[in-house]
């Protein structure tokens, strides 16, 4: 009786079960038809579908290459501090002139613990005394790596030497766009690789241009409409006279829809009746929402009419394409926010569309999972056509909003819970009981199982069981089970994760205050650790290591006086010198860990160790874990390229002579395949790695991020970390990321039911085979996208079931499965899959698809390839859905018409077509980031918001609406925030009234505002206030803190700001909205043709 009972939406669930004996619960991942026993844990030697390139090169603690010191290709931080580092030819250690900080009153620290500062450092009094091989001298003194000058830039490539770059970025706020480095802005010169940059020109001219038919005059089939517009008429889309608005839902309405005369028409919609209002956004014309229109010209030769319907072509003037008349997000956005937001979103019906992710609503689970845990590219597929991607973007952990309440966790006790003997489906609502109840048909592959004694129930006269209301599994769509023994490693249950804290104290992490800053956050950020329900405190243990070239174990045991240090120094052969005392209860030990925190920083002040290792450092925590018999999460924070002779030792191979060259791709791939091998290790003892970084300089991000990203970790990036400018955002991370909620060592499945199967996966996970998602660590942030294929013939009648089964253990060590389950419907007319698609979940996929692709692929290959796909899915439209029309027409299916937009977006985002200021850890950074957004932060990141600050009422309490990301959309009389989850800036016009000059900055004119400031005033005055608000507001949507820069217009800096103007072109040579627009419409007509 282990069901949680709060605020059950029906009457209380789970009875206990009594146990039946005799079924045979089969291991997790087991086959269908299989009687093997299981086999959860099976050996990583299979493919490893994220990373295909590198070939694992075995266990490649081989020795470190002998070669000169790398060369540094890339400009330092340039910042004023860092004046002595700054020049780009020295590697970032310490010139013999710096002065170290020291703090007063550090000298001498009583404790048994020794600074160790590039010594032989083996502390013989404390703990057992390493052997031999451990003790190693270490090399004396301090070298500043012989680092040469920055190769000389290609002519070709328009990238500006790094020392010019560091000169030109003084002012550069220390965040630049992802937290890189503050460098310079200069545009690039020849990159004109997109196709754009040499079709624009033609376009522009104004002779070619073709005249358009009005959008929205209603074509012949199209009855005209008045009031609201019954879905399914005509088109089954929305009035003519109001193409782009959703007028006010009528939730009776739903004949079939109007029958179509011409070929290949759509059939009567789909949808039940419990969809009100959205068929009418559906498969319908985009256009301005203003009645009928004027023409609109076009700069493409035999362009493009925007409109669903054909009207009677209208000569007109050629003219420039009016940005008014194109799919607007905002527009798309709005309307759904008013049509869906109010009423909340009941899951009871298969094949409906959720409301889009930019919408508040509630959710009432009532047999399918929320979207908040899965989304889909369709909710109706077709029964043969792979056409569009079917893709299911799966949180199996998300955060719900407080109103919404967990998935219950049922318990049946010792036989664990029911499942279909053949496939291994878990109960759901919608297996099939029959015989009365005492056998149930599986849904997922037919066969019929019995149901235990003990589960039997009468039917109704429905067929239905009288209990199935009772019941999570028989009436919800996500919900828990407790997992039994079997379900767990070796046949045991599992003991309580740790969190090992592995600091780098080298000169670097010393120097910029972080190490201070961190111990002493540390400090109280332990009382924080995840709890489960009401525990009084936090079953999860901690332990902490230092590191530079060597590691530092220590010993934090609470019977201790003063915590212990052990040194190992021999880190090709990493082991863990003491296992009593390593991990402890915080509460327990807390007077040796506050010791402990007090004395790092003071014991590493006057170090001059600039060199560091990595993978000994995860090789170190995993064992560590391993010996404690636990799963848990290792936290690293680490600052430079590990270039000490050690495992994983790395050399700086950033060469961005490579970029638009077939070599590009290895920008991407990891340099050794050390930390494949590495992560694999991890994740078989459920060693999940967050990482924290703090480069000055290339630190190597691609392969650095392989274990965070096997393991399902999180990176996170501070580019010139400093204090002063920087920990307001690396506290907000760090804590954030500290109480997170975790699952750990869990393994997630995806079953269909017949006819389509998953047949590829995205995210930060590992795969040891085709079908488990092998994950070290899940949290609530965390997303897998995973894609389906037809294998068979679907069903109309029987839809199509997806079954997500994550088991995982938690935070308290209780072992676990969390089910959800999601119907869809399936159809014949390819005119109901293009009604019912999620274009904000289908660009998720094809951004994730891109960017697993650029790992393989040359990068203009990869955005030909989302090019071509685009066209094809429009074209098939064309083809397939949309009435016949004058070839010049572009007709988008309404649930699509956002498709072009977001998808130039994907093609111009840094990872695509990098900017001259995008650094190659960036786009490393940006990409391993995308792998694991959900459908909510793709969106914003490709497609920003941005938001005017002074046009709505002072007293309006609510967020203002959004403007399109355009130049053409600002005014210089306004102040803009733009947000795209991880970049926040603030935008203030030229001409901005004094008055709001003086309410926001507390300075009496524009010429004085400080460009580049990361804090506003805090000033006693309304628009203060609001601004600050809204500020914090938008921060506590994000996964992540966006510290806020201010940019001026006309500004330097504006630079940067224009990145994120995504419908205009982009200095990389991303085309504009309009242009991308026409070139997708060329496209479509040559597929077509
Ligand atoms: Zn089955």
């Amino acid at each position: 009786m282990n069901v949680n009972q709060s605020a059950p939406p029906v009457p209380p669930f789970g009875q206990p079960q009594p146990i039946y004996p005799g079924y045979h619960q089969s291991g997790y991942g087991g086959q269908p038809g299989s009687t093997a026993p299981p086999t959860p844990y099976g050996a990583y030697n299979g493919p490893v579908p994220g990373y295909q390139q590198t070939p694992p090169q075995g266990m490649s603690r081989a020795p470190p290459s002998s070669g000169a010191p790398a060369s540094t290709t890339q400009a330092p931080c340039a910042q004023p501090t860092y004046g002595q580092f700054g020049q780009g030819d020295v590697q970032n250690g310490p010139s013999s002139t710096v002065q170290m900080q020291r703090l007063p009153g550090s000298q001498p620290f009583g404790s048994p613990l020794a600074p160790v500062v590039s010594q032989p450092a083996v502390l013989q009094p404390y703990g057992p005394p390493p052997t031999s091989a451990q003790v190693t001298t270490q090399l004396a003194g301090m070298q500043i790596s012989g680092a040469v000058a920055p190769a000389p830039p290609t002519s070709g490539l328009g990238y500006g030497p790094p020392t010019s770059l560091a000169s030109a970025s003084g002012s550069f706020p220390n965040s630049g766009l992802y937290g890189s480095y503050p460098q310079g802005q200069a545009p690039p010169i020849g990159q004109a690789q997109g196709y754009l940059g040499v079709q624009t020109p033609q376009r522009s001219a104004p002779s070619q241009a073709s005249s358009f038919t009005p959008p929205a005059s209603g074509g012949p089939r199209m009855p005209s409409v008045t009031g609201p517009l019954l879905p399914g008429q005509g088109f089954g889309g929305p009035p003519v006279s109001q193409p782009n608005h959703v007028s006010s839902p009528s939730p009776q309405a739903l004949p079939p829809g109007t029958q179509m005369t011409g070929p290949p028409g759509p059939p009567p919609p789909m949808h039940s009746p419990q969809q009100p209002g959205y068929q009418l956004q559906q498969n319908g014309s985009f256009g301005p929402a203003r009645g009928p229109q004027p023409n609109y010209g076009s700069p493409y030769p035999g362009a493009a009419t925007f409109g669903s319907q054909p009207g009677p072509p209208q000569p007109l003037p050629p003219k420039r394409l009016d940005p008014d008349a194109i799919p607007s997000p905002i527009q798309v956005i709005e309307d759904d926010r008013n049509n869906r937001g109010t009423e909340p979103f009941v899951t009871g019906v298969r094949g409906q569309v959720p409301p889009l992710v930019t919408t508040n609503f509630l959710v009432k689970d009532q047999g399918n999972a929320s979207p908040r845990y899965i989304r889909c590219t369709s909710y109706n597929i077709p029964c043969t056509s792979d056409m569009v991607p079917l893709a299911a973007v799966i949180k199996p952990l998300a955060r719900l909003p407080p109103e919404e309440a967990s998935p219950y966790v049922v318990d049946h006790g010792e036989s664990g819970p029911l499942r279909c003997n053949r496939c291994k489906a878990y109960m759901c609502p919608f297996m099939q009981f029959i015989e009365g109840g005492r056998r149930f048909q599986c849904c997922f592959c037919s066969c019929i199982n019995d149901v235990p004694p003990q589960y039997f129930q009468h039917l109704d006269h429905t067929g239905k069981r009288v209990d199935a209301y009772d019941r999570p599994e028989l009436s919800l769509g996500s919900y828990e089970f407790l997992a039994t023994v079997d379900y767990c490693k070796n046949n045991k249950f599992p003991s309580p994760p740790a969190f090992i804290f592995m600091i780098d104290v080298s000169y670097n992490a010393i120097r910029t205050g972080l190490v201070r800053l961190l111990c002493e956050e540390l400090k109280s950020l332990l009382d924080f650790l995840p709890r489960e329900g009401g525990a009084e405190e936090s079953a999860i243990r901690v332990g902490f290591v230092t590191y530079n070239k060597v590691l530092h174990f220590y010993n934090v045991k609470s019977s201790l006086a003063q915590p212990q240090m052990m040194v190992v120094s021999d880190v090709a052969d990493m082991f863990v010198p003491l296992l009593d005392g390593f991990l402890v209860n915080v509460n327990e030990s807390r007077a040796v860990i506050t010791s402990l925190l007090d004395q790092i920083p003071e014991m590493f002040a006057d170090t001059r160790e600039t060199e560091t290792v990595f993978a000994p450092v995860i090789q170190a925590g995993m064992e560590a874990l391993k010996a404690a018999e636990c799963a848990g999460k290792l936290f690293l924070f680490h600052t430079s390229l590990p270039m000490a002779e050690a495992p994983g030792k790395l050399k700086n191979r950033d060469d961005r002579k490579l970029i638009n060259t077939d070599k590009e791709k290895t920008l991407f791939q990891p340099q050794t395949g050390a930390y494949q091998t590495l992560a694999k290790e991890c994740v078989a003892q459920g060693c999940c790695v967050d990482l924290f970084l703090f480069p000055n300089q290339y630190v190597d991000v691609a392969t650095l991020s392989v274990v965070p990203q096997l393991t399902g970790g999180s990176v996170y990036k501070y580019a010139c970390f400093q204090v002063e400018n920087d920990q307001e955002r690396f506290l907000s991370d760090l804590r954030r990321d500290v109480q997170k909620v975790v699952g750990f060592d869990a393994v997630m499945r995806v079953r269909t039911s017949t006819g389509i199967r998953a047949v590829d996966f995205f995210g930060a996970f590992y795969m040891s085979n085709t079908t488990d998602v092998e994950l070290a660590g899940l949290d609530g942030d965390k997303t897998v996208t995973v894609e389906f294929k037809h294998d068979d013939r679907l069903n109309e009648e029987s839809g199509a079931l997806l079954q997500c089964a994550l088991l995982y253990t938690s935070c308290a060590g209780q072992r676990r499965l969390r089910i959800h389950n999601l119907a869809l419907n399936c159809c014949t007319q390819l005119a109901d899959l293009y009604r019912n698609c999620e274009t904000d979940t289908l660009i998720n996929y094809m951004a994730k698809f891109a960017y697993r692709g650029v790992l393989s692929n040359p990068v203009k290959a990869v955005r030909d390839t989302l090019i071509t796909q685009c066209a094809q899915i429009l074209a098939c439209y064309r083809k397939n859905c949309a009435s016949p029309s004058s070839a010049g027409q572009l007709i988008l299916p309404e649930c699509m018409k956002l498709l072009p937009v977001y998808l130039n977006c994907v093609l111009k985002s840094d990872v695509l077509q990098p900017g001259a200021e995008v650094t190659t850890d960036d786009r490393a950074y940006v990409r391993q980031l995308v792998t694991s957004m959900d459908v909510a932060e793709t969106n914003v990141f490709f497609y920003p918001r941005l938001l005017p600050l002074t046009k709505s009422p002072i007293e309006s309490t609510t967020e203002p609406p959004a403007v399109r990301a355009s130049e053409e959309r600002l005014s210089n009389g306004d102040v803009y925030l733009l947000e795209n989850g991880l970049n926040l800036f603030l935008w203030v016009g030229a001409s901005v009234q004094q008055g709001v000059v003086q309410s926001l900055f507390s300075v009496s004119s524009f010429s004085q505002i400080t460009s580049g400031l990361s804090v506003l005033p805090v000033l006693d005055n309304p628009l203060s206030k609001k601004v600050r608000d809204l500020i914090d507001s938008l921060r506590a949507q994000r996964s992540r803190y966006m510290k806020l820069i201010v940019v001026k217009q006309e500004d330097k800096l504006e630079m940067l700001f224009k990145h994120f103007l995504v419908e205009d072109k982009s200095l990389s040579g991303g085309a504009s909205y309009v242009d991308f627009l026409c070139h997708m419409h060329k496209e479509i007509r040559q597929l077509l043709s």
